[in-house]
Order: C-alpha cells, then structure tokens, then sequence
C-alpha cells in the first residue's frame, strides 16, 4: 500500500513535470501507480456546442473517489504546477466549460455507476444514492422498477447528475420541485484541496451550498443522494396554442399557479412550419393547427403552451376530468388544444426521440451556439421584443423554449445566479434560444460568428435594460462573470479561496483564469 503511494507520488510528480514542459511527452498511455491517466482524446477536447475546442494534456479514467482525491491532492500539494483539472460529466456544455486546454479531463462516466435506492415507508422519503458519473437516463430506468422517480428533471436525459448539479437543472416540473439542486440530500466532493467531503445541508454546509450551481469551480460531485417520489404510470400531455404573448403568459402563469394539479409546465414559440413539425416528433397527438405564418417582411408568429398531469392509475383521480378543469380556465386559440396520454418514461424521455430524428438528419451533431437566460417577470415582454429584433423567423432552425418558474423553489445559498428581486414578483422566466447551425446548410465559420455575436448583444442589452441573467453562462472575461454574479461575487470568489485555493477546478470557465504561482485572494 505505502509504496503504491510512493509510486503514484512520483508519477504524479513526472506527470506534472511533463504536463508543464514545452515538450509534452504523453503520447501514449503511462503508467501512473494506480491512477489511470491516459494521453488526450478527442471527446475530451469537444463538446455539444462544437464552438471550442481546447485539448487536455491527460485524460483521468477515476475508478473511485480516492483517484480523484490523489490526483486533486498532489495538484494543491505543489504550488509550481499550473496544471488544471476539469470534470466532464457527458459533454453537454456549450462553451467548453468542462474543457481544460492543456490540464487533466476527468472523465465522470469512467467511474463505477453505482445507483442504491432506500425507500422509505408511508410519510417517509425515498432517495437514491448516485454516483457522479451516472446520467439521469440510467436513474430513471433504475428507479421506476421500484416505482420511484426523482421529482426534478431536464428536459434531456443523457446528462449526468454532477454536471446538471453543477449547474441547476430545470425543466417543465421546477415551478413544483424547484430545481435538481433543490432536490438534493446529501453529497460526496472531492475539494480542489483533495479532500473527499460528505456534505449536506447540516454537514459542512457552505461546501453543500458551493458545490450545488457552482460550475465546477469548488469541487468534483463524485456522489449524490436525490430525492425520490412515487413515479406515475401514465401522463396526460398537453399543447394549447396561442397567438398573443400576453394571453400566452398570462395563461402560463395560471398554470404554475395550480401547482395541486398542474405537474409539468413549459412552452415555446411557434416560429415557423419547421418549428411546429421539428417541436411535435415526440408528441404523438394529431395536430390540427396550420397557422398563416405571414411574410417575410411581416411575420406572424404563435405560441404553444405544453402542460402534463400525473397519471396514477390506482389512486382515485380521472385525469381527464383534471385537464377539464384546468382547460376551462385558460385562454388559447379556438379549439387549439390538443392531449395525448403516453408512458412516464416516454413522456420524461422525449427528447431522445427528437436527437434520434435529428441525427438521422445529420442534425445532431451540428453547432449549437445556444443561449439561456433568466428573466424577471416585468421584462418578459420587452425580452420577446430583444428577441425577434435579432432573429429572423423564417431561416430559424431549432426551439425557443419560455416558460416560467417561481423563485421560492430555489435556495439562494446555493451558487446558482438569478435576476435580482427589486419587485416582489414570484414568478420568473426562463428563455431557452436553443439554436443550431449546420456547416453543410450554409452556416459555417463567419456564419457562427454573427449567430453568437447576436446572441451576446441579447444577453447583454437583457442584463443591462431588464435585469436577466445567463443560465449554463458563458462569459468571455472574468469581468463580465463579476458583474454576471453582481453583489454575490464576494461569496463565490471566497468560496474558491476556500475549497479550490490553487485555482485548479474548473478553466474552461474562465471564471479564475490561473496567473504564474497564484493562489486567488493571495
Ligand atoms: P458537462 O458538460 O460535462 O459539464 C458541465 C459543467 O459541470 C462543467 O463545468 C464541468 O466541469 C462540470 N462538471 C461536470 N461533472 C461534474 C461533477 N461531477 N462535479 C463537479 N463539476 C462537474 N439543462 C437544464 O437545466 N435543463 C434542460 O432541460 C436541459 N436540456 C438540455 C438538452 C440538451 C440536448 C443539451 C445538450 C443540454 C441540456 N441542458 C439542460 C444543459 C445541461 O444541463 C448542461 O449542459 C449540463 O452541464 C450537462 O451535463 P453534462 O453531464 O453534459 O456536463
């Protein structure tokens, strides 16, 4: 055992001396001790955003949180090294964010995927032990033979639960169940320090609180305790369609507001043809709705509204007689409301059905440059304005998702970044410009650019005129992170001090950018 330690400490110590040599010398896989360290791949330097990629010097395969802990503990043992380390969950990030150009990718899947579920008995809570590693895809199929399920998703499934963790995870269920990081017990970290730390919301808190939205910047989630619920057999899924904003939130709103019978909220705008077939794969439903979509000088564009309730088909409840009650009440297009009950697992899992589609297209695996943003209530108008003075809805190909959530869902101790509450409104929105541009349909190099370049002038004028902030942010200097984090960026900066002092964790955000030998807040 002491000398696998020595062993390892040496290759550590030729790992870090030839990660920081001009002459990079991994070309093939080594042997460092028990950790398995290999020469870069090219997974490791992409992700689904395909705009950077930034290639690692090492790629770590952890079999356990202690490789992680060896790995991160030699790292801040020795202040010469500049080496960064970045987790990659399953690659979904945009911008990079778990790339570390010439730094240590650790590869999250690689660890053993170990899921062990307690259920609790009647008034007591259920929960699943996870690793970090594991996608929520694999959760989900592991709990429903228990008939369990978390409460809190996103609306893709083949993310892993320390990525969306390190983020915030939302979908249409976050107005009920806030989101993922609300839903969370317990966690296993492994600090930029090295140390393997069980946290919670009454153990090492602050760690707890850091961790959870923190953007990998305070420690690696090899564990996670997420909470679980009796899962529904069936879903009644709903799409109303509607051709005013106005009437569009107002009846979103209503919506969230019937939280007793609402279980799922989310919609989206209706941009064109395209649009409405790309946005329907997964649907099953006859839609019988084939708008005016106008010209292109004059553009007419709609809105769909996507509701869904549990359907437990042993308990005492006729959903159809629910979606009556709550249809009486909404405002949509005449006779545009459309249901169709699938599986729980389909109904969670539809968004699989629609990458399937797309890669048979050759779709997938196009650049996405993709831009989220929270927004206050009082500027969700003005932001829909921003919005269509900077798209054109005829060559628009892919989704703008709007839907809202309610801030008491959300724990403002964790890291995560909302719009500040100068109001007292409750509500918020979520705006998801999830667009692609595909190089064989006329979108490459100067193509991107302008797309991305639009997308910061609408991130930036939303920030400055109405408060909005990014979600899964991207900002290209750390002085728009500072004013991205607001009056919060002393606790987040004091929080790296703490669990990541070397600023190891985390480059491809550009949040810390490493200078020579420093320690921040040294
Ligand atoms: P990665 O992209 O691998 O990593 C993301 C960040 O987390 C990086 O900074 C990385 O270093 C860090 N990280 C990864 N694993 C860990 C870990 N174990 N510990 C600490 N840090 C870690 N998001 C939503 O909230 N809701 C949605 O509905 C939603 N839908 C999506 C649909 C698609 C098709 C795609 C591509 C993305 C979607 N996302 C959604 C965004 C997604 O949640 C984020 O991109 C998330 O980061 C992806 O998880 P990942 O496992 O791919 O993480």
């Amino acid at each position: 055992m002491e000398i696998a330690m020595v062993c390892t400490r040496v290759s550590l110590l030729i790992l870090i001396l030839s990660l920081c040599s001009p002459y990079k010398f991994i070309q093939s896989p080594m042997d460092f001790g028990p950790l398995n360290l290999l020469p870069t791949t090219t997974t490791a330097s992409s992700d689904f955003g395909r705009i950077l990629f930034q290639s690692p010097s090492a790629v770590l395969k952890p079999q356990s949180s202690r490789d992680i802990s060896l790995l991160l503990g030699f790292l801040s043992g020795s202040s010469l090294s500049k080496v960064t380390v970045a987790a990659r969950g399953a690659g979904h990030s945009i911008h990079g964010q778990a790339q570390a150009l010439d730094g240590i990718v650790v590869e999250m899947c690689s660890l053993p995927s170990e899921i062990e579920f307690y259920k609790g008995g009647e008034g007591e809570i259920s929960y699943a032990d996870v690793s970090g590693g594991v996608m929520w895809i694999e959760l989900l199929e592991q709990s429903l033979k228990l008939g369990l399920a978390p409460r809190s998703w996103t609306d893709y499934l083949y993310l892993t639960v320390g990525g969306t963790l390190s983020n915030a995870g939302i979908s249409g269920q976050t107005f009920k169940h806030g989101p993922q990081i609300s839903n969370v017990l317990q966690l296993e970290v492994v600090t930029g320090r090295g140390e393997i730390v069980a946290c919670s919301p009454s153990k090492d808190a602050d760690l707890f609180n850091a961790v959870l939205g923190g953007l990998g910047q305070f420690g690696i989630i090899t564990r996670a305790r997420i909470l679980l619920q009796e899962a529904p057999q069936k879903v009644k899924w709903v799409r109303a369609f509607y051709d005013d904003f106005g009437t569009f939130t107002k009846d979103q709103e209503l919506l969230v507001s019937m939280p007793d019978l609402v279980d799922y909220v989310e919609g989206f705008i209706v941009l064109n043809e395209q649009s409405l077939h790309s946005s329907s794969v997964a649907f099953p439903a006859n839609v019988d709705f084939s708008p005016d979509f106008g010209t292109k000088s004059s553009p007419k564009i709609y809105y769909c509204i996507e509701f869904a309730v549990h359907d437990y088909q042993h308990k005492n409840t006729n959903v159809e007689q629910v979606v009556e009650v709550i249809s009486r009440q909404m405002s949509h297009m005449v006779s545009q409301l459309y249901s169709v009950e699938v599986s729980y697992f389909d109904f969670l899992n539809r968004v699989r059905m629609e990458e399937m589609s797309l890669r048979s297209l050759g779709m997938w695996e196009v650049h996405h440059p993709w831009l989220n943003m929270f927004v206050p209530k009082a500027g969700i108008s003005s932001f829909r304005d921003l919005l269509m003075d900077n798209i054109s809805p005829d060559n628009f190909d892919g989704l703008i998702l709007i839907y809202p959530l309610l801030r008491d869902k959300w724990d403002t101790n964790t890291s995560v970044v909302l719009p500040n509450s100068g109001s007292m409104d409750r509500v918020m929105y979520v705006v998801g410009i999830l667009r692609s541009a595909n190089p064989d349909d006329g979108c490459s190099h100067h193509c991107l650019q302008e797309l991305l370049r639009r997308h910061r002038h609408i991130a930036d004028t939303a920030g400055a005129r109405i408060g909005a902030k990014q979600y899964l942010a991207h900002h290209p200097t750390p002085s728009g992170w500072h004013q991205h984090f607001g009056r919060r960026w002393e606790r987040f900066a004091e929080r790296k001090t703490r669990f990541d002092p070397l600023l190891i964790l985390g480059p491809g955000q550009g949040i810390f950018p490493r200078s020579n030998n420093a320690a921040y807040g040294s």
